[in-house]
């Protein structure tokens, strides 16, 4: 009997997926229907994204899994009609994208290039670029992706630290926990890259409070989720110089409402949450691992605790 296994996602997605999918389940010998519409009492997994039509989880009385597309769980994580395990994404091209765009970001903050590219007056002003090994970094969240850009910007000279719910031990890296951690780090955080998950206790970490205890004339990288950040707070810092500049990939509401401040704010990058995307190929690879491993009586990888949210 082959497994019935449920893409559930947007009907475009689809498409990318489709090939890999298959090829991934075939080159695992597994023996599957792989389909966008199959009778739900039936489906054995399902490869979820949480922008799916499906919402309710309780026809789906014989399914063993949701696989999760996205390594953000807060729009399925509190599903109550969900019973079963989900597993987040976790995929090496991903990490890859996140580790580019974040090293990309922090390399144009800390050489002030657009400081050197946008001048117009025709000025002539040779200046000593600063080495990576007078910068400290500072990223929030030392998961698959906070961990990957923390070995990369120590690769590139960059003094680096972290900051984690749980105790970390990371090469190099000068690792903080717990509430009690986030000041001390934060302190020290010239440039703070946001990598934490959207969850209750997340929410509002960069606030007037925090912003206040970082290093005047501080940058902001936030890939990760918008309610990490609470936006008047952060203007309000732009606004008085204690932060110099905040690049924004992901906001409270998406797409950024055409009259948000930020769009206009001189010392606001905004882009549209394109940061990393989860590749077809590598990540199809993943999810059918996962499937295996169920089948085989083993754990599911990158379990989500759904009573921490992530
Ligand atoms: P992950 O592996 O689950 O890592 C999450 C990290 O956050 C962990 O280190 C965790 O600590 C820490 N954390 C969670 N709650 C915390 C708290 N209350 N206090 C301090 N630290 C806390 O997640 P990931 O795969 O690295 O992804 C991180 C996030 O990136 C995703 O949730 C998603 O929102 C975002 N993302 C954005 C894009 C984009 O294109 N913009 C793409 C992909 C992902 P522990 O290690 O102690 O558990």
């Amino acid at each position: 009997m082959p497994l019935n296994v449920l893409f559930a996602a947007r009907p475009e997605r689809w498409e990318t997926y489709e090939t890999p999918l298959r090829a991934a389940l075939k080159a695992a010998g597994v023996d599957a229907h792989l389909a966008q519409d199959i009778a739900p009492e039936t489906v054995d997994y399902i490869v979820y994204a949480p922008n799916s039509t499906l919402q309710d989880f309780t026809p789906y009385t014989r399914a063993k899994a949701v696989l999760n597309l996205w390594a953000g769980v807060e729009g399925i994580v509190g599903n109550e009609t969900l019973k079963i395990p989900l597993a987040r994404m976790v995929d090496p091209g991903l990490t890859r994208g996140m580790v580019e765009w974040v090293t990309g970001h922090v390399l144009r903050h800390h050489l002030g290039m657009d400081t050197d590219i946008q001048r117009s007056d025709a000025k002539w002003e040779p200046r000593t670029l600063p080495l990576a090994e007078e910068r400290s970094v500072v990223v929030l969240g030392l998961g698959a992706l906070g961990a990957a850009v923390c070995t990369a910007l120590l690769g590139l000279g960059f003094r680096v630290s972290g900051w984690s719910r749980s105790p970390k031990d990371i090469a190099g890296v000068t690792c903080f926990h717990g509430p009690d951690g986030l000041n001390t780090a934060l302190a020290r955080a010239e440039i703070a890259v946001l990598l934490l998950p959207d969850t209750p206790a997340t929410q509002n970490t960069l606030n007037a409070q925090t912003l206040a205890g970082m290093p005047q004339g501080a940058f902001i990288i936030n890939p990760g989720r918008g309610p990490l950040i609470d936006d008047d707070a952060l203007l309000a810092a732009l606004d008085t110089g204690q932060i110099a500049h905040a690049t924004l990939d992901v906001f409270r509401v998406e797409p950024l409402p055409k009259d948000h401040p930020f769009w206009t704010h001189p010392q606001v990058t905004v882009t549209p949450h394109i940061a990393a995307e989860t590749r077809a190929i590598t990540a199809s690879r993943v999810i059918v691992e996962n499937i295996c491993r169920s089948e085989a009586g083993q754990p599911l990888l990158h379990l989500v605790d759904r009573a921490l949210g992530y």
